[in-house]
């Protein structure tokens, strides 16, 4: 029998204490959140500020009730606030200023990410926030009770910053999206996919303000103006969505970091014995690039702690690698993309091209749901092998990307995609399937 201890149980952790309490039955499980919630989806956090859902009781997915009643003992509210890695004792503080001193045999560290602060000033005005926890949320929306809050300014255009901007919006609020790159996504999509979203935001409403720094937020106590280096705004809120940093506080000086996240093998072990990371606060394989990298997303979390729990329980589970695959959807228009950009792998230093196709997404003669598809794989010309892809359309494209995650995983060059069995019907696609036409196009 093990001793394991969670610090951190948001998806990364619910994930690893699921997993030990579902598969292993002789293991005591001890978890500390400093939160007062479990699984907050922040996915459908835009979709609650939008109205495009009625309340954020289907945002949760697990309750510490739940996890209890499965044997793990679970201190919510409660922050770890040191352990020592020596005698193998973690440190907490419940809310009432409680003191948990708990030993562990093996311990996983599932503390996640924290937004990246703006050290700009009137960073700390009031009405200037941040979108990642529930409460977070529930401060938006109550404030937007006030129907004298009219302009929002979004900082960041990356895809939290477009999805809160959207449901701005859609609630009738003058919208200012600000980003220092010349385009939204810019991580993510190649510039005919950036310029789609781009227009369909603009044809929604929402103010575009690329290539712009801000330097400074000011107001009397509260928000009333955001200074760029090329103009000001009036703002009633100012969301801050420029990116997250992982959370390794505990144990930074005795844990290895990579790109300040607790760097970590396969089966999720740190560079300490009998400790292991999971999620937003540790590193991934990236088999884009076929090297450890920082990639934060629920998915990655999710497989992160499942690898982990078993691992901790004396099962070896080695991580297959991720692609950082992701989708977003906006007024209509989906995205989705894996694996590497043209514009990444080109600055990677690989001798990468880019096969694109366009065309409607099932034959002419099917009147009603029909949209163009736009799709992009991205390739190395010495190697053959597929380095990312992504798809645009108004109709439902994304199971497509999965293939191509996989292709990356498993290393299939672009040749072999060409003459690959896809299927027609015409309810779904065109007997020269969109992916076939891009990769036979394929130098
Ligand atoms: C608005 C928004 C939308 C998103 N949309 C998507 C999406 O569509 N798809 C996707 O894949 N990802 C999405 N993400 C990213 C996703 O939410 C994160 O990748 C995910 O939350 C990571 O889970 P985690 O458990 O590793 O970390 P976190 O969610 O950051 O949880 C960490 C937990 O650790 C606890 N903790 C931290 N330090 C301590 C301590 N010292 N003591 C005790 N407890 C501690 C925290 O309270 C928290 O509960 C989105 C994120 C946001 C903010």
């Amino acid at each position: 029998m093990s001793k394991i201890v969670v610090v951190g149980a948001n998806h990364a952790g619910t994930a690893a204490i699921n997993t030990m309490l579902n598969n292993y039955s002789n293991n005591e499980v001890v978890v500390f959140d400093r939160n007062s919630n479990i699984s907050f989806l922040g996915c459908g956090m835009a979709l609650w500020i939008g109205k495009q859902i009625s309340g954020p009781e289907g945002l949760f997915y697990a309750t510490k009730e739940g996890l209890e009643a499965k044997g793990a003992k679970i201190h919510m509210e409660t922050e770890v606030t040191n352990i020592d890695f020596d005698k193998k004792v973690v440190y907490a503080t419940g809310k009432n200023g409680e003191k948990y001193e708990e030993s562990y045999d093996k311990l996983i560290l599932s503390t996640g990410s924290l937004p990246i602060d703006l050290n700009i000033p009137g960073k700390d005005l009031e009405n200037v926030q941040f979108v990642k926890l529930y409460q977070h949320a529930e401060d938006v929306i109550k404030k937007l009770e006030n129907k004298e809050f009219n302009n929002i300014v979004v900082v960041g255009a990356g895809y939290i910053g477009v999805e809160l901007a959207e449901a701005f919006q859609r609630i009738g609020k003058n919208v200012e999206l600000i980003d220092l790159a010349d385009s939204c996504l810019s991580g993510y999509y190649d510039k005919e996919f950036r310029d789609l979203m781009n227009k369909n935001l603009a044809d929604n409403g929402i103010n575009l303000n690329y290539g712009e720094k801000v330097l400074e937020i000011k107001g009397n106590g509260k928000v009333e103006e955001v200074i760029t280096d090329k103009k000001s705004y009036k703002a009633d809120m100012v969301i801050l969505a420029v990116g997250f940093v992982p959370n390794t506080k505990l144990g930074k000086d005795k844990l290895e970091l990579f790109k300040n996240a607790y760097k970590v093998d396969l089966t999720q072990k740190t560079s300490l014995e009998d400790v292991y990371a999971i999620g937003d606060c540790a590193t991934v394989y990236d088999n884009s690039i076929q090297d450890t990298n920082y990639i934060a997303l629920a998915t990655n979390a999710v497989r992160s702690g499942v690898v982990a729990a078993h691992n901790v329980c004396g099962t070896k589970l080695e991580s297959i690698g991720v692609q950082g695959s992701n989708g977003i959807s906006i007024y209509g228009l989906n995205m989705v993309s894996t694996g590497l950009t043209l514009e990444k792998a080109k600055r990677l230093g690989y001798n990468a091209v880019a096969t694109c196709y366009e065309d409607l997404q099932k034959p002419g003669f099917i009147e009603h749901n029909n949209d163009k598809v736009l799709i992009s794989i991205v390739y190395d010309i010495d190697t053959r092998r597929v380095l990312g892809a992504q798809l645009a359309s108004r109709q439902d494209i994304s199971m497509g990307i999965h293939m191509f995650s996989l292709a990356i995983q498993e290393g299939v060059t672009i040749d072999k995609l060409k003459l690959l069995d896809i299927f027609f019907l015409p309810h779904f696609n065109q007997p020269y399937n969109y992916i076939t036409m891009a990769a036979l196009s394929a130098k």
